[in-house]
């Protein structure tokens, strides 16, 4: 059960105070009955809500697949910059956000989610989930480059990075490569390759544990994970 001013401020319908006026106004009903108080406790399994005759439905969680284009932060809100929130229009719930940073100019996928547990699960250094990426490099990469990234390698940071696989795609001339790292830390493959003397020039997030970018949404597309791609990653 859940108090009816949270459900629609949940839903977006407008901020607690907002939807608190709504209610005091008598604009509010459920199942047909109006009601005055905001504390008063609905079933959202159960229980139909209107405001101003519209039903208001009840969404716990939601969870989207996006291909991030370069351009966006990812980020829930900024002054100044276009955020990948900004991205998905259809959303119900307005808690959302991108489970992790990709950089302003990498693109790929970014799952976006009101889910913390999850995220936790898929972010927590201890659970160690392999995100893998597409790199192009200004240099071509070399075959101790990859036993560099297979050792670890010192970018500053307290620790070195843990073991990493570093792989040149077939048929290119080195420069393009892919990447696996376990970790998330900030500008972490732009700094590894820094490390190495080599420079990244385009960067984009192929996989994140068992999910994968769909090859048909173009940059800044979006869609709804399926019912088998959420049950992989829980
Ligand atoms: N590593 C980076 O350097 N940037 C990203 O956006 C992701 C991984």
């Amino acid at each position: 059960m859940l108090r009816l001013d949270k459900y629609l401020a949940d839903m977006g319908t407008g901020t607690r105070s907002q939807v608190k006026q709504m209610i005091n106004k008598g604009r509010v009903s459920v199942n047909g009955t109006k009601i005055l108080r905001p504390e008063y406790k609905v079933d959202p399994g159960k229980d139909a809500v209107e405001a101003d005759g519209s039903r208001i439905g009840y969404t716990d969680f939601e969870y989207y697949m996006l291909h991030k284009p370069a351009g966006y932060v990812s980020a829930t809100e900024d002054r100044q910059e276009k955020t990948v929130l900004n991205l998905i229009t259809g959303k119900s719930r307005k808690d959302l956000f991108p489970v992790g940073r990709l950089d302003k100019d990498t693109e790929g996928l970014l799952l976006i989610t009101n889910d913390g547990e999850l995220a936790h699960r898929l972010l927590s250094p201890r659970r160690h989930v392999d995100k893998t990426y597409l790199v192009h490099l200004d240099l071509p990469a070399e075959h101790k480059d990859a036993e560099a990234f297979r050792r670890g390698l010192d970018i500053g940071d307290e620790k070195p990075t843990l073991p990493a696989r570093l792989e040149m795609e077939q048929n290119g001339d080195g420069r393009e490569v892919r990447v696996t790292i376990r970790e998330g830390r900030f500008h972490q493959i732009k700094r590894m390759f820094e490390a190495l003397g080599k420079h990244v020039v385009y960067l984009k997030r192929l996989s994140m544990g068992s999910l994968y970018l769909d090859g048909t949404l173009p940059p800044g597309a979006y869609r709804p994970l399926t019912k088998e791609e959420l049950e992989r990653l829980r």
